[in-house]
């Protein structure tokens, strides 16, 4: 019989190994993390919707020499360009030492999050409160988003083309907007409904004003100060609204969370919280890389990719093809030889509702950035499902360069799922596998992460796209 140091041996030889990455870093590491977390809430702060997203990410890589992309124009390596796509998704790229024909590395992640649309008539009066009617975007639980302080963001285009850019709600002093929801007193029928229900869609409804225009006889007068004081700021009217896009999105800024700081709380770290790392990894790069580096920031992930802006339109293929051309390649050699990370978050195991998830297989807060093979529901429908081949390669990479990594499924078989961008990467032929930060309460207005998982993350995606 074996004695037990024996056994002890084989054990740490041949078991599987999981470590609160915080055990794994150091000193230096650790003020790293810590660093890197600043500059994210600043992102995260700045850039609440798709558009505000490209905008800080304009000025991020301006300022690291980018140039606008032109498509005539046979780069050299080392020549960084961007090609925005309509304000609402972007491209960016370093040209690599090889030769384009051998691929390229992309980070794909997206800069969209769930929130509240206005709808198109949003704006009208009942019992002398004023509300906007709302339509929301993406998945989130409804019950959560009554009392919650709420910014608006956007664009309106008005009647003679010019645009209007909207954002109030977010400075120091600025008016803010909530949804009301029935007082506990006064619930009982409410507490009867199920808890998808608990608060229904046209019960969305943002309180804007209550204040009348003044004290004529006049029916609406609420609504017709709202409008009078909008058109005063704005030089908008009623109907502007029909071609508007104005997003309500929770008013609060990223603050660090617990005793030890060591978590991120806010609303939209899905996807910021891996669209800033890749975007970072990109603008770190030094000189040339060897392979040509591409980080496209994404928007509609949350209602599908559907759009001229999401990642299930041609936008980045274009790209590919276009930066191939004036090499005489064609784009579909590129692609075929391209290899991609779909930075994306997972679901964190969260102990207070751990029958969600599966402990072996789920991804946890503070273990580094989640490596996710596959997604999707009901038997992997909908996902692109990495191969054994890539998954080794990308494992290979992580472990030999030190970074903090583990892997993660998105909850219990069959509870529910998901899917993210990289299957339509995938269709373009190119390997791809999903990576990113476990997030608790995601979609939910305010979410929390690990800012170990954070910084991990941004380790990853700079080892994959400087190689
Ligand atoms: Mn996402
Ligand atoms: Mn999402």
């Amino acid at each position: 019989m074996e004695n037990k140091s024996e056994v002890k041996a084989l054990k740490e030889k041949l078991f599987s190994k999981k470590v609160n990455g915080w055990k794994r870093i150091d000193a230096e590491e650790f003020d790293l993390i810590h660093d890197f977390c600043e500059e994210y809430k600043v992102f995260l702060n700045s850039s609440k919707t798709e558009r505000e997203a490209v905008d800080t990410a304009l000025i991020l890589a301006k300022a690291a020499g980018f140039k606008k992309f032109n498509k005539d124009t046979k780069y050299n390596p080392g020549d960084k360009v961007y090609k925005n796509n309509r304000g609402k998704s972007i491209i960016f790229t370093v040209f690599g030492k090889d030769d384009i024909e051998k691929g390229v590395n992309i980070l794909a992640s997206h800069i969209d999050s769930p929130r509240l649309d206005l709808k198109q008539h949003p704006l009208y009066e009942e019992n002398d409160i004023a509300y906007f009617k709302t339509h929301y975007y993406g998945g989130i639980r409804k019950y959560q988003w009554p009392t919650v302080p709420l910014s608006l963001h956007g664009v309106i285009i008005k009647s003679d083309g010019t645009s209007v850019q909207v954002c109030i709600g977010e400075d120091e002093g600025d008016m803010q907007f909530v949804i009301s929801d029935l007082l506990p007193h006064l619930a009982a029928e409410q507490n009867k409904r199920t808890l998808p229900d608990g608060i229904k869609a046209e019960e969305l409804n943002i309180i804007i004003g209550s204040c009348p225009f003044n004290n004529d006889e006049e029916s609406e007068l609420v609504k017709l100060n709202i409008l009078n004081i909008l058109f005063e700021k704005y030089g908008i009217t009623e109907d502007d609204f029909v071609s508007a896009e104005l997003e309500a999105v929770p008013a609060f800024k990223a603050v660090d969370i617990g005793f030890d700081r060591s978590m991120i709380g806010s609303y939209g770290h899905d996807d910021r919280v891996c669209a800033f790392p890749a975007l970072m990894s990109l603008l770190d790069i030094e000189g040339a890389p060897n392979k040509t580096a591409v980080c496209v920031l994404a928007d509609k992930e949350e209602i599908g990719s559907y759009g001229n802006t999401g990642l299930n339109s041609d936008f980045l293929k274009n790209f590919i093809w276009d930066i191939a051309k004036p090499f005489g390649v064609e784009g579909r050699t590129v692609l075929e030889n391209s290899e991609c990370l779909s930075a994306d978050v997972n679901s964190a195991y969260d102990p207070t509702f751990s029958s969600a998830f599966e402990a072996r297989n789920s991804s946890y807060l503070g273990y580094g950035a989640v490596v996710t093979k596959y997604t999707g529901a009901r038997g992997k429908s909908g996902t692109s499902d990495a191969s054994a081949e890539y998954v080794g390669k990308i494992r290979n990479l992580l472990d030999s360069k030190n970074v903090v990594w583990q892997t993660g499924e998105l909850g219990k078989t069959d509870l529910g799922g998901g899917g993210t961008v990289a299957m339509y990467i995938a269709s373009l032929g190119v390997d791809v596998i999903d990576l990113g930060v476990p997030v608790l309460s995601m979609h939910a207005p305010f979410e929390t992460v690990s800012k170990l998982d954070v910084y991990m993350t941004y380790r990853t995606c700079y080892e994959f796209i400087a190689r």
